[in-house]
C-alpha cells in the first residue's frame, strides 16, 4: 500500500487543482444558469452571495453535483478519505440548553455523567491500539476549568502518544477561558502544550445572531466563533468548521455562513474540512425546523465545496447523514466521510441510526461503492496510505 505526506496547508489538495478545474469545466455543455458561475470560475472571480443564492435556485441538481464533483476531483483526484478514531463525550452536562440539542443534561438529571479522567482513559484503552484519533466534546461543565483538560490531554498522550487529540468547540474554549479566567489564546495554548492537536468544527450552527438568539441562545456569538478559531490558526492549531442547516435559516443565511468561513480560511488557512450536516427533526426540541430532504442535503453539500475555495475538505459526515446518502455525497463534491467513531450521543440522541460498529474496512467500502479510491488519513490531513479493503468469501448460492 502507497503512504505519502502533505503539509498542513495543503492537506492533500492538488496545488494545481484550479487550472485543472478550469480545463474540465471547459469541456462541459452546462445550461444558463450554472454558465455564468462556470464563467466566473474561469475569470477567477469569487462567488458571492447572490451567485450562492442561484445555486440553491438552480433546478438541475445532477449538473450542480456535476460542477461539484469536478472541483473534487481537481483537488484530490478519485481519493476519498477516512480516518480510524473513537468519539468520547467527556459528559453531558451544560449550563446552556440550546433548542436543538438533544444530548445535555442539566446536573441533577438522573441520566447526567462527568467522565473522570480515569474513566475517560478507560473508554480509550478499548480502541487505542487501532484509532489515532479522539474525537471529544461535551457539555459546558460547570466546574471543569482548563487544567482539567491539561491533566485529561498529558494522560492521554503519555498512556496513548500515538492518538491525536480533536477535542473542544468554540463554545467550549470559550467556557473555559471564562471558568479559568483566561484569555482565549492563553487558554488554547495551555490545551495545546497539553497536547491537544486541533478543534472540532462544531457549534458554528448558523454564523447569524438573529437565528442563533433563536436556536442557541447564549452560546457564543457568530464574531466569537470566528475568533476563536482565528486565535487557534495563529498559534498553529489548525480546526475544522461546521453548519448545522435546516432549522430555521434562510439559503441567503446558509451562504453568507460560507462565505463568512471562507473569507477566515484565506486569511489564515487553518480551516481544514467544513462539515455540513442538517438538523436531525424532533418537534418537541424546535417544532418550526425545516425537514431536510436527501436531495437538499446533496444540494447543500455541493454548494460547499463550489463556494469554499479556501477550504480543502468538505465532510459527508455519516454519523448525522447516514451511510447511503454518504456514499452518494462523495459524488457530489464531498471527499471525506469522518472515521470509524465506534460511540457517539451527540447525533444518535438526535435521531442518528448510522451504526457504530464499523471498521476501516466497512468504511474504505463505502468509499470504493461510490467510485471513490479510499485513503486513510490522520486527523491533520498531513499523512495518507491508500487502503484496499480486504476481499470477502464470495456468498454461494443457496440451492
Ligand atoms: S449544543 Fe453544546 S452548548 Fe448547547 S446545550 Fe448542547 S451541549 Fe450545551
Amino acid at each position: 500500500m502507497s503512504k505519502w505526506k502533505s503539509a498542513i496547508i495543503d492537506a492533500d489538495r492538488n496545488k494545481d487543482w484550479k487550472d485543472r478545474l478550469k480545463t474540465s469545466i471547459r469541456q462541459v455543455q452546462w445550461s444558463e444558469s450554472l454558465q455564468l458561475i462556470v464563467d466566473k470560475i474561469l475569470d477567477d472571480e469569487q462567488l458571492n452571495v447572490t451567485d450562492g443564492c442561484n445555486l440553491f435556485e438552480t433546478k438541475n441538481l445532477n449538473e450542480l453535483g456535476h460542477l461539484a464533483n469536478l472541483h473534487k476531483i481537481a483537488m484530490f483526484g478519485n481519493n476519498a478519505y477516512f480516518n480510524s478514531n473513537v468519539h468520547i463525550n467527556q459528559t453531558n452536562i451544560c449550563v446552556l440548553a440550546c433548542r436543538f440539542c438533544a444530548f445535555r443534561r442539566g446536573p441533577k438529571a438522573s441520566d447526567a455523567y462527568a467522565l473522570s479522567i480515569d474513566s475517560y482513559l478507560s473508554e480509550l484503552e478499548k480502541y487505542s491500539s487501532y484509532v489515532n484519533e479522539v474525537h471529544s466534546v461535551g457539555g459546558l461543565h460547570p466546574e471543569w476549568d482548563v487544567d482539567h483538560y491539561c491533566s485529561l490531554f498529558k494522560r492521554i498522550k503519555e498512556e496513548h502518544p500515538h492518538v491525536s487529540i480533536k477535542a473542544l468547540t468554540a463554545v467550549e474554549i470559550k467556557h473555559l477561558s471564562q471558568v479559568s479566567s483566561l484569555s482565549i489564546t492563553e487558554t488554547l495554548s495551555k490545551l495545546q502544550d497539553a497536547g491537544l492537536t486541533s478543534l472540532p468544527g462544531g457549534g458554528a450552527e448558523i454564523l447569524d445572531d438573529g437565528v442563533r438568539n433563536i436556536i442557541c441562545n447564549g452560546k457564543e456569538s457568530s464574531q466569537e466563533y470566528l475568533d476563536i478559531h482565528e486565535a487557534a490558526h495563529d498559534i498553529g492549531l489548525p480546526s475544522n468548521c461546521t453548519m448545522l442547516f435546516g432549522t430555521i435559516e434562510t439559503a441567503k443565511q446558509r451562504i453568507e455562513h460560507m462565505i463568512q468561513l471562507r473569507d477566515l480560511g484565506a486569511k489564515t488557512n487553518g480551516f481544514q474540512c467544513f462539515v455540513p450536516y442538517p438538523f436531525l427533526p424532533d418537534s418537541t426540541r424546535l417544532p418550526m425546523a425545516q425537514l431536510s430532504t436527501g436531495q437538499e442535503i446533496l444540494r447543500v453539500i455541493a454548494i460547499s465545496r463550489i463556494m469554499l475555495d479556501s477550504i480543502p475538505h468538505i465532510k459527508a459526515y455519516r454519523m448525522n447523514i447516514g451511510d447511503s446518502m454518504a456514499e452518494l455525497a462523495l459524488q457530489y463534491g464531498a471527499d471525506d466521510i469522518d472515521g470509524t467513531v465506534k460511540q457517539e450521543s451527540i447525533m444518535h440522541l438526535a435521531g442518528s441510526k448510522t451504526p457504530l460498529n464499523y471498521g476501516v474496512n466497512q468504511l474504505a467500502k463505502l468509499v470504493t461503492r461510490s467510485g471513490n479510491t479510499p485513503i486513510k488519513r490522520n486527523t491533520t490531513y498531513t499523512e495518507f496510505e491508500e487502503f484496499v479493503p480486504a476481499k470477502e468469501p464470495r456468498r454461494l448460492p443457496v440451492v
